[in-house]
């Protein structure tokens, strides 16, 4: 199973992206230092374009195929919720009364992991969009036209 494997292979970084994403958490549209976070992960993977600050931290980048053919959308949300972490975990949250109690940190990374494994392989036709849009906790951020 060399998909499986080669993902797997992944675990101890992305689990690193983890960690450092629900230490940060943000709320709303201020998602700045995660937007930050991911946009230098994905030029480190060099996906083919970059479009950021859509709904003000969104970002949408894209990843070309081997061939021409349609386009998918993959999303995450980044933002977190105004709640106050009680854990005494290594990696839990630094900013008072601001916590990823969504699974928000597992969305991101998740997207992120996807987007490293396609960047490196480019085993597929068309193109993927990589979503990652703030202000899923209310406020509207798919929708927003900002
Ligand atoms: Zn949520």
């Amino acid at each position: 199973m060399p998909i499986i494997n080669r993902i797997a292979d992944y675990f101890d970084e992305m689990q690193g992206w983890r960690h450092h994403i629900h230490a940060n958490p943000e709320l709303g549209f201020d998602c700045f230092e995660t937007a930050k976070f991911v946009e230098s992960k994905l030029e480190e993977f060099g996906v083919d374009e970059i479009h950021s600050q859509i709904a003000k931290t969104g970002i949408v980048a894209i990843i070309k195929g081997k061939s021409t053919g349609k386009t998918i959308g993959l999303r995450a949300d980044m933002d977190a919720l105004p709640l106050a972490e009680l854990t005494n975990k290594k990696y839990r949250s630094k900013h008072e009364g601001v916590m990823h109690a969504c699974g928000h940190d597992g969305h991101t990374t998740m997207l992120l992991g996807a987007a490293k494994y396609l960047s490196e392989t480019r085993n597929f036709s068309g193109n993927v969009a990589l979503i990652f849009q703030p202000a899923e906790e209310g406020g509207g951020g798919s929708q927003s036209d900002v």
